[in-house]
């Protein structure tokens, strides 16, 4: 993990691919410049950074028709294209 060191109060910050190449404040008020992480990092690469988590699949309970919807409806009500309403698991 490539780290910066405030000069000012010392404190290391963590350089995440998030960070990389930006200004960053560190938690005493300096604003500390982060340095660019190699594309070769990694680090890079991580699939939590891409915010998109795949589709869930299943079957409406009446027609049975393969439904697809994003992760993050998750427990909210839909609606099928043949009508029937149902809480995606
Ligand atoms: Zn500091
Ligand atoms: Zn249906």
């Amino acid at each position: 993990m490539t780290q910066v060191q405030c000069p000012v109060c010392k404190s290391r910050i963590d350089v995440t691919p998030r960070l990389s190449g930006r200004k960053v404040k560190c938690r005493c008020e300096t604003i500390l410049r982060m340095p660019e992480l190699k594309l070769d990092d990694p680090l890079i690469v991580q699939q939590s950074d891409i915010g998109q988590s795949p589709p869930i699949e299943f079957p409406c309970p009446k027609c049975a028709q393969s439904l697809k919807i994003q992760a993050e409806m998750s427990g909210q009500v839909i609606q099928c294209s043949c009508g029937t309403r149902m809480r995606v698991p």
